[in-house]
C-alpha cells in the first residue's frame, strides 16, 4: 500500500510546468502505468507482506485459546469435536471468506472413551491411575484378576508364560519414551501384542505409560479400525513398577473395568475454506491441519495449534487482499487420529479434482521450530520450495528430508499421486505431551509458530503463484515405485493400509 500511495503522489509534481489539459491527459496515462506498476509491485511484495504480518500479532493464539480452553480435547465423532467444527466454519465466514463448505465423511467403527478404573486389591489396597487405550473394547462386567508381569510382551515372553496368561491381566513394560524412534516402536510393537492376546487370551492387559511422573495419554492399541480383542489400558509408569515389585514377591490382584462408546458406523466432517484464483481458479494449493484430538489434554500441540495456523493463514490472505493465480483450500480436518480419515475422505469426494492439485502442505507436528519439509520422495519439489522460502531466508527452513511420511493427511494425496509436502517441525518439545494430559495451551512456542506462519504463508503464496506447478501428478505405476524406495511400503503394511492401496479402494486413480 505505500509503494501504491507514493508512485501516485509523485505524479502531479513531475508534470506541474505543462498545460492544464495535457496535465489532465498526461495524468490519466500515467495513472494506468502507476496502477499497472502499482499492482505489478504489490504481487512483488505480496511474499514480504505476508511474511511481515505472520510475524506480528495475530488472532492465532487467541483463537487457538477459544478451541482448546473453549471447546476442549475433541476426539472425532464427540460434542465437542462437533463444536469444534461449527466454531471453525464460523471462523472461516467471521473472516469474510465467501466460499466455506463443510463436507461430511462417513467412518467406520467408532471408539470414544466413556471411563476407566483400575486398583490393586491384594496384597496392597491402591487405585491405579489408567486411560483406555483407543480401539479398546470395554469390560461387561468390572474384572478382578490376577497380574502377570509380562516383561516387555515379546512373544518370547508371552511363550513363557503359556497357559497362564488366560484370564489373567498382564502387565506389559515400556521404556521411557525420548525420541520420534521410540513412539513409533512403540506403536509398531501393536501387531506383536494384539497376536499374543488373540493367543494366549488374557482377561485385559496394562501398558506401562511411556512418560514419567503418572502422565497418561492416548495410545491407539490398534492401528486400523478394527477394535481390538482385548480391553487394553495404559498404566501410570509408576503405578505399573509398584506392580511389578509387589508381583516379584507374590500374588498381586487387580480390579479394572473400562466402558468405552462404540458404533458401528459414524459421520464427521471436514472444514473446508477457498479463496478463488484470480488467473487459473481450477488448479487448487490446499494447506491443511487436523482439528481432531485426543480428549485427555485440549489438543493444542497435536493439534490446534497448527489448526488455528490455517485458519489465520485464510485470513492473512483475505485481510491483505492477495489473491494469488490459483485457488487456495484451507482444510481442517477430522478423524486423523482414527487413521486420517477425514483426509481419506477428502481425497475420495474430489478425486475426480485432483489431477488439478498442484500441491498440498500439511503441518501436523506442534509449534517447535520448523526445520523444512518432509518432500514425501518428491526430490523434484526441493528447488520451487527453496525459491519460494527466499523470502523468509533468516528463519532457516530449507532443511528438506526426502522420507515418506505415513501417519498424518498428507497421506491420501500422497498414494495419490499429487504433489505433498508436510513441515518438519522440532518434535522434542512436543513428544512428552504428544497424545497425553498435559497437551494444553501453555505448551504451545508462540515464536516458533509465527515464523512458521511466515513460512508456511510464503510458501503457499508461490505454490499458487508461479506460472509453472512445482510438480506433476504422479501416475499409479510412479506412486508404487515411490512406496518401494522410501520403504513406504513397510509401514503401510503395519498400519494395515498396504492391502487397501493394493485393492485400490485407497489411492484414487
Ligand atoms: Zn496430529
Amino acid at each position: 500500500m505505500i509503494r501504491t500511495a507514493s508512485v501516485l503522489s509523485r505524479i502531479p509534481l513531475a508534470h506541474a510546468r505543462g498545460s492544464e489539459a495535457s496535465i489532465v491527459g498526461a495524468v490519466a496515462r500515467l495513472s494506468t502505468i502507476a496502477l499497472l506498476l502499482a499492482a505489478c509491485l504489490l504481487a512483488q511484495d505480496a511474499p514480504n507482506r505476508l511474511a511481515a504480518r505472520a510475524k506480528g500479532d495475530t488472532p492465532l493464539f487467541t483463537d487457538l485459546r477459544e478451541l482448546c480452553d473453549g471447546i476442549g480435547g475433541r476426539p472425532t465423532g464427540s460434542a465437542a469435536c462437533d463444536r469444534a467444527i461449527a466454531w471453525a466454519a464460523k471462523k472461516f465466514q467471521d473472516i469474510g471468506i465467501k466460499n466455506v463448505s463443510v463436507e461430511p465423511f462417513t467412518a467406520k467403527n467408532m471408539w470414544l472413551p466413556l471411563t476407566a478404573e483400575a486398583a490393586a486389591t491384594s496384597p496392597a489396597k491402591f487405585n491405579i491411575r489408567i486411560a483406555a487405550a483407543p480401539m479398546s473394547p470395554s469390560t461387561t462386567a468390572p474384572i478382578e484378576a490376577k497380574l502377570l508381569d509380562a516383561g516387555e510382551g515379546t512373544p518370547a515372553a508371552f511363550a513363557k508364560l503359556g497357559a497362564a496368561v488366560k484370564g489373567a491381566i498382564v502387565l506389559i513394560h515400556s521404556a521411557e519414551m525420548k525420541t520420534f524412534d521410540d513412539l513409533f516402536a512403540e506403536y509398531f510393537r501393536n501387531g506383536a501384542l494384539l497376536a499374543a492376546a488373540r493367543k494366549y487370551q488374557p482377561a485385559a492387559m496394562l501398558l506401562q505409560s511411556t512418560r514419567p511422573r503418572g502422565l497418561l495419554y492416548r495410545h491407539p492399541i490398534s492401528l486400523s479400525t478394527d477394535y481390538a480383542s482385548v480391553p487394553t489400558a495404559v498404566i501410570s509408569r509408576e503405578h505399573a513398577e509398584r506392580l511389578a515389585r509387589l508381583a516379584e514377591k507374590g500374588d498381586v490382584r487387580v480390579r479394572l473395568s473400562i466402558a468405552n462408546k462404540t458404533a458401528p458406523t459414524y459421520q464427521s466432517k471436514n472444514v473446508i475454506a477457498e479463496i478463488r484464483g484470480r488467473e487459473k481458479p481450477d488448479e487448487i494449493v490446499l494447506v491443511g491441519a487436523h482439528l481432531d484430538s485426543w480428549d485427555l489434554g485440549t489438543g493444542a500441540e497435536d493439534n490446534g495449534v497448527n489448526a488455528s495456523l490455517v485458519i489465520d493463514l485464510a485470513r492473512a490472505f483475505h485481510d491483505l487482499g492477495i489473491v494469488p493465480r490459483r485457488t487456495i483450500r484451507f482444510a481442517l480436518f477430522t478423524g486423523e487420529e482414527q487413521g486420517m480419515l477425514g483426509s481419506e475422505g477428502y481425497v475420495a469426494r474430489h478425486k475426480n479434482e485432483l489431477d488439478r492439485f498442484a500441491a498440498v502442505v500439511i503441518f501436523d507436528t506442534g509449534s517447535g521450530h520448523t526445520s523444512g519439509f518432509y518432500l514425501n520422495g518428491r526430490e523434484e519439489l526441493r528447488k520451487p520450495i527453496n525459491a519460494a522460502l527466499a523470502a523468509v531466508e533468516g528463519l532457516n527452513a530449507t532443511e528438506h528430508v526426502i522420507d515418506g511420511i505415513d501417519g498424518t493427511d498428507n497421506f491420501d494425496f500422497l498414494i495419490s499421486g499429487v504433489p505433498n509436502l508436510v513441515g518438519i517441525q522440532d518434535p522434542i518439545p512436543y513428544l512428552p505431551d504428544y497424545h497425553a494430559e498435559s497437551d494444553t495451551f501453555d505448551r504451545v512456542n508462540r515464536k516458533e509458530e509465527k515464523a512458521t506462519e511466515a513460512v508456511a504463508a510464503v510458501l503457499l503464496w508461490s505454490l499458487a503463484e508461479n506460472p509453472e506447478r512445482p510438480a506433476k501428478r504422479q501416475t499409479r505405476a510412479e506412486v508404487e515405485k515411490l512406496l518401494l524406495d522410501t520403504k513406504l511400503d513397510q509401514q503401510m503394511q503395519a498400519f494395515g493400509q498396504w492391502e487397501e492401496f493394493k485393492s485400490g479402494k485407497r489411492g484414487q486413480f
